[in-house]
């Protein structure tokens, strides 16, 4: 058979690859790029479609079938438009297109049923699940087609044969293997690539079952193991298999090359990158598994071999499993009695429960294991019936339970022979202050096991790949190509001005890209970066009111869609910029979930009540993302800069006061040389200084969130509502409707003419200022002397005076401008340089 003679290479491209019809040309050109070697495809669902119909059952069977119908419709756009663009218009299209329509209509009847049944069946969400693998390979094929390939789209259930079990069904090596070398060896010795569906399998009576979420990955191995390949190459959003979960610990490093039992370690643990069985098919095989970029299709990524290499590195990666639970079996009952540990373990498989820790104190006097939590309650029931009696005779106390728990895994085949090891690990948490609830090593010694409180794990895993120095290995080379891409939440001016200075940054070894536009309407997206030309017509047409959804590559989409959406893609390092003035809490909240640095210029996400604000610093402590956020207060000026450096040199901050609004300084000082109130706000409206609405700034209530966020800066506890706001916005004014407040400015020029002169009259000028300290936060208009500082300040110069341990009789003063498009977007670059490693 030719089977041994050219063995073929299989490619699996992940979701995250294809996201949409750019990532799809990306792994089309992959595979064209190793023709005419014999090659075999296989592909998840795109991305987010498998957890949309997921998401979409779920809502069904709680009889939402609107939410069905929306979501129908979504993976129906997401679809068409990625087929539309991939394939010319011609027969091809239209067949895919009614395949596409036939399986997305398939799923509103199915909707309505579930509704009324409430109940799904993992036989019913296999169904409903396998169609994304399917439509994803149907479209591949295609696309690869009309790029000239020949191919052979090839169902899953053709070739993968399975035990049946649905929702996360094992493979038959045998059947497998059978039918695979039927289907497939004719197809690759004509030259026609094959691409299938990965994820999926035929039951025994041949209906479709899935191998578990991530289960691609094992379609891919497994088919290497029956075709007798030697290459597989797992093309995914990273650069490889990393140190730890990036996500988590932001220095993780990309591992040159592991031994399959480390990766198998590391998958089966919790390490996201692989599907937890994926590598049994070819732990005994002489098959290279690759890792690799699908950024960076020339990078190697990680090889995953029977070599040995980097033994230097006892500890090689990290990696956490979330969610688990413990359980405790005690009593002095115990001691010597044969077969307490069998009937526990026994107890707990009969629930079909798989335990991932177990230690045993060498007194014998407790068993402890660890389970996932959604399961602790049945195995402690379970437990608690097979123990009645000793239970009821005091031999055993009883079954505890403890949950909210993670288990850190630490992987590396050297550490069987080096000493200190654990020694090591448990003196790091101790450093880190974590403390440890159980922990177990593996007999074989290569992995060692502890439990946590969920809370510590992330504090943890930086602390031991610290520890360890993992941010070295493999030369220290970055995880990430030294590439930042950055996404624009608002498109407004500062967007603007910002963009181009985005283009321009020129500095070595850094590569900064705007890879994302979003505004209301929707979003303008390319994984490979916008070019500063296409930049400037977006600008161009946005300037006229053009909304990005209807510009030229524009999609419409909320804003928490569209970051999902960019989180979807294979990003370098993403940073999302917020340059609205709305309320993104939640939006920025997933955005950091999905591993992006947020950069704020926006204050309400920081201005809100302590208890958002504070979720908002736990998602990004807990992903190991920073949220910077220098423009919220002092536009370019470097304000909270200036108080990190205090702090860190010992100092204390015991006031802040300042005039931080520049459009309020114009304004006063305007109508300080005569300009009448509706002049002077013009002016500033032309030249970009107010908040979309003026109001906000007239209001105080833009002075007062920037003194909130210094506020909390110096300890202050309270809200926004504890903030002593004086209000200049004129009596009326507030309940009028924008348009109609711009065009009534006049008649509130007399009462200002009024105030200005009253203040003329004393020898001073208006000044609208905010005092901070950690006690109280006040902001309102002001007197002030001509002599002082304050009445010194020039259009919109802001200042800002610290009062502090050191600096007591003379405080330290910054000045400088603190508003408009062009010093916001410096203040906001600098922050993003900051998280660029620049
Ligand atoms: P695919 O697109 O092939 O399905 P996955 O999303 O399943 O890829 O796996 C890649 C993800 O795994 C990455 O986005 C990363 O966040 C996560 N991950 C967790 N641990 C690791 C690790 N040690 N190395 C690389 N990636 C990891
Ligand atoms: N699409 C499936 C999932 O998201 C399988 C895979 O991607 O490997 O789990
Ligand atoms: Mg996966």
């Amino acid at each position: 058979m030719a089977r041994a003679s050219r063995p073929p290479h299989i490619h699996k491209f992940g979701g995250a690859s294809l996201a949409d019809a750019a990532g799809v040309r990306r792994a089309v050109e992959i595979v064209l790029a190793h023709r005419p070697a014999r090659q075999v495809v296989v592909v998840s669902a795109m991305g987010g479609v498998t957890d949309a119909l997921l998401e979409a059952a779920r809502r069904a069977t709680e009889g939402e079938t609107s939410h069905v119908r929306a979501a129908a419709e979504a993976l129906r756009t997401q679809h068409t438009r990625a087929a539309r663009a991939l394939v010319p218009a011609g027969d091809r299209l239209d067949e895919l297109l009614s395949r596409v329509d036939a399986a997305v209509d398939e799923l509103k009847p199915l909707g309505g049923g579930l509704g009324i049944l409430r109940e799904l069946t993992p036989r019913t969400i296999d169904y409903l699940v396998a169609r994304g693998e399917r439509l994803s390979a149907l479209l591949f094929a295609a696309a690869l087609e009309a790029a000239g390939c020949p191919v052979a789209y090839v169902d899953a259930t053709d070739v993968v044969q399975t035990d049946g079990t649905f929702g996360n069904a094992s493979p038959d090596l045998r059947r497998t293997e059978r039918a695979a070398r039927r289907v497939l060896p004719p197809l690759l010795a004509r030259g026609t690539v094959p691409v299938i569906p990965g994820f999926l399998g035929a039951t025994p009576d041949a209906q479709v079952a899935t191998l578990g979420r991530g289960g691609s990955d094992l379609t891919a191995t497994l088919l290497a193991r029956v075709l007798g390949a030697r290459e597989v190459s797992l093309w995914k959003d990273v650069p490889g298999l990393l140190t730890a979960d990036p996500r988590i610990v932001p220095d993780a490093r990309v591992v040159p090359q592991v031994h399959v039992r480390e990766a198998a370690e590391l998958a089966y643990y919790g390490a996201k990158v692989l599907h937890p069985r994926a590598l049994i098919p070819v732990l005994k095989r002489p098959v290279a598994i690759r890792i690799r970029p699908f950024a960076d299709p020339a990078s190697l990524g990680t090889e995953i071999s029977r070599r040995r290499t980097l033994e230097q590195y006892p500890v090689k990666a990290l990696s956490a499993i979330p969610g688990q639970a413990l359980l405790t079996v005690t009593g002095s009952g115990m001691l010597g009695v044969p077969g307490i540990a069998a009937r526990t373990f026994a107890a707990v498989h009969h629930e079909g429960i798989s335990v991932s820790l177990i230690s045993q104190a060498s007194s014998e006097h407790s068993i402890c294991f660890s389970v996932p939590a959604e399961s602790a309650q049945r195995a402690r029931k379970s437990l608690e019936h097979t123990f009645e009696r000793e239970i009821e005779r005091q031999e055993i106390d009883g079954v505890e339970l403890r949950s909210g728990l993670a288990t850190l895994v630490v992987v590396g085949l050297g550490m069987a022979g080096t000493p200190g090891i654990a020694a090591r690990v448990f003196s790091a948490l101790a450093d880190a202050g974590i403390n440890v609830i159980a922990t177990a090593q593996g007999s074989s010694e290569l992995n060692l096991s502890l439990v946590l409180e969920a809370r510590d794990a992330a504090r943890a895993q930086r602390a031991v790949h610290a520890a360890f120095q993992l941010s070295k290995i493999g030369g220290g080379a970055v995880a990430q190509p030294e590439r930042t891409d950055v996404v624009l939440l608002g498109f407004g001016q500062i967007g603007r001005a910002l963009a181009p200075m985005i283009a321009k940054v020129k500095h070595k070894g850094l590569t900064l890209r705007i890879v994302g536009l979003i505004d209301r309407s929707g979003l303008v997206f390319d994984a490979r970066g916008l070019s500063p030309r296409r930049l400037v017509a977006l600008a161009a047409a946005k300037a006229k009111r053009t909304a990005l959804a209807k510009a030229p590559g524009g999609r419409r989409a909320s804003a928490g869609d569209a970051v999902a959406f960019v989180a979807r893609h294979a990003l370098a390092n993403p940073i999302l910029v917020d340059l609205t003035a709305a309320d993104t809490t939640e939006t920025l909240k997933a955005a950091l979930a999905a591993g992006m640095h947020v950069v704020l210029a926006n204050k309400r996400p920081v201005a809100a009540d302590r208890r958002s604000y504070d979720a908002l610093l736990a998602a990004a402590q807990s992903r190991g993302r920073r949220l910077l956020l220098e423009a919220t207060v002092g536009a370019g000026l470097p304000i909270i800069d200036t108080y990190q450096k205090l702090v860190e040199s010992g100092d204390r901050v015991l006031k802040i006061e300042g005039c931080p609004s520049g459009t309020l300084g114009y304004l006063f000082g305007e109508m300080g040389r005569g300009a009448p109130f509706s002049t002077a706000l013009r002016g500033a409206i032309a030249k970009g200084y107010p908040e979309p609405d003026p109001r906000d700034d007239l209001s105080g209530m833009d002075v007062a969130r920037k003194a909130l966020i210094l506020g909390r800066l110096l300890g202050f506890g309270g809200e926004l509502d504890d903030i002593t706001v004086e209000s200049l916005v004129p009596d009326g004014a507030e309940r009028l409707a924008l348009d109609g407040f711009l065009e009534s400015l006049e008649r509130f020029d007399a009462a200002w003419a009024k105030r200005v002169a009253a203040a003329r009259a004393r020898r001073g000028v208006l000044r609208y200022r905010a005092i901070v300290t950690r006690r109280r936060v006040r902001v309102g208009l002001v007197v002030v002397e001509a002599s002082s500082p304050m009445a010194s300040l020039n259009g919109t110069d802001n200042q800002f005076i610290f009062t502090t341990v050191r600096y007591k009789k003379n405080p330290l003063v910054i000045t400088g401008p603190g508003a408009g498009p062009a010093v916001t977007a410096g203040g906001i670059l600098n922050d993003v340089l900051q998280l660029a490693g620049a």
